[in-house]
């Protein structure tokens, strides 16, 4: 079998969409093209019955109730519902939130435009793995606090956040728990009642689903104001003409998830482990960022000593990974999840993210391996720094080839 170049391990940036997923799909794009509100004939019924399908499906997967889905157009527009709903709907009372600095720029853009307007953020400090403790959530919780937001698996190192723990905290002191669980929803088990969580987000397409279409769930019985006003659909909190197509792709990709998760799990742990092993067998001074077992099973957040990341990405062409995170990579600032966790800045731009999945090959993660070996092998070769670091310190060699 030969490969298909480049190499996508960049999966927690966005996944292919399944072939199942788009045959779903399809007759929602071609003659059921009705409107689910349309409540006066059959086009509308055929629209709304499968919107309703997928509105189960979704549930299903996260151990919800069909009523406690809102179909939102993906993760950033369901963190931004959740936080500023929540924070809204409790008026008076919302002017405390806690979140942590390693969140989704979805997630920390929202707390600081709420901070702009005069809540007050508490920014809890991750450890070195880039978790947060209930402990931490607890000294940090006052009778002003609305809402706690902590994901549940980080997207740039994988890490899992303690959810369930934190949620007893919250409970404790009658504030809400909103937990952004994009990259956790399709990789490991997720229940909303076993994590505890009132308020808990999912996108589409980082599990083989469209993009452009995502879920919040919300817990009975809590209140979130609308942030998108007009003709009252998704139960007053999300106006806007459903993106039914889209919507039976998210429900289609929820239910391949809940038959196939703990199986795909298990293949794609085994090959994240063998592209690790491979690689620190090979290279010495490669460190792994992020938690080492309490860790989604796909994600490998690797940091090449005295390598720029961006440099070995660009030396190893065929293979599309991330360096930092996608939002960020545009610019050359360090990852702010790592920096959050402490990293040093030369550690943080030497860093990539490889991230598999249900595509993902053995002879795809065997040609990373020798492409990423070579590609920072190169890179060493040509940094003074690694050859002082080796002990062959020249003086002459540092000061002649340093630019
Ligand atoms: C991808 C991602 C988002 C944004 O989701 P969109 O559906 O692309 O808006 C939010 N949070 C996390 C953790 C993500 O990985």
């Amino acid at each position: 079998m030969s490969l298909h170049l480049p190499i996508y391990l960049d999966y927690n940036a966005t996944t292919p969409m399944d072939r199942r997923v788009l045959e779903a799909m399809m007759l929602y794009l071609t003659d059921e093209f009705g409107n689910a509100a349309s409540n006066n004939h059959e086009y509308g019924y055929r629209a709304k019955a499968a919107v309703e399908k997928a509105r189960q499906q979704v549930a299903a997967l996260i151990g919800a109730e069909p009523k406690e889905i809102i179909f939102t157009s993906g993760a950033t527009e369901s963190d931004n519902l959740a936080i500023k709903g929540v924070a809204e709907a409790r008026g008076e009372r919302g002017e405390h939130l806690i979140t942590c600095g390693t969140e989704h720029s979805a997630v920390l853009d929202t707390c600081k435009h709420l901070q702009k307007h005069g809540r007050e953020v508490t920014y809890l400090q991750p450890d070195q793995f880039g978790r947060v403790v209930a402990r931490q959530v607890a000294e940090a919780l006052t009778d002003r606090t609305v809402l706690v937001t902590l994901m549940l698996a980080n997207n740039e190192v994988g890490t899992l956040n303690p959810i369930c723990e934190i949620a007893a905290a919250v409970k404790d002191r009658g504030a809400l728990l909103h937990s952004d669980a994009t990259q956790a929803v399709g990789k490991m088990p997720v229940n909303v009642n076993e994590l505890g969580v009132d308020l808990l987000s999912i996108s589409a397409h980082k599990l083989y689903g469209p993009k452009g279409v995502g879920a919040m769930y919300v817990r009975r019985g809590v209140r979130v104001l609308a942030q998108m006003h007009g003709g009252g659909h998704e139960r007053n909190m999300r106006s806007g003409t459903l993106n039914v197509p889209g919507i039976v792709g998210l429900g289609a990709a929820c239910e391949i998830a809940g038959r196939e998760m703990a199986e795909e799990a298990k293949r794609v742990s085994a090959l994240r482990d063998r592209l690790e092993r491979g690689i620190l067998a090979r290279l010495d001074e490669v460190t792994l960022n992020g938690h080492p077992t309490e860790r989604l099973a796909n994600t490998s957040n690797l940091s090449f000593a005295y390598v720029e990341g961006e440099g070995l990405m660009m030396r190893m062409k065929d293979v599309a990974v991330s360096s930092g995170s996608a939002c960020t990579s545009a610019s050359l600032k360090p990852s702010h999840v790592l920096s959050a966790m402490g990293v040093p800045d030369e550690l943080n731009h030497a860093s990539l993210r490889f991230s598999l999945g249900r595509f993902s090959t053995e002879e795809e993660v065997d040609y990373t391996i020798e492409q990423v070996v070579r590609a920072a092998r190169e890179l060493r070769e040509l940094s003074p720094l690694y050859e002082m670091a080796r002990g062959g310190i020249d003086l002459n060699k540092v000061h002649w080839t340093e630019h």
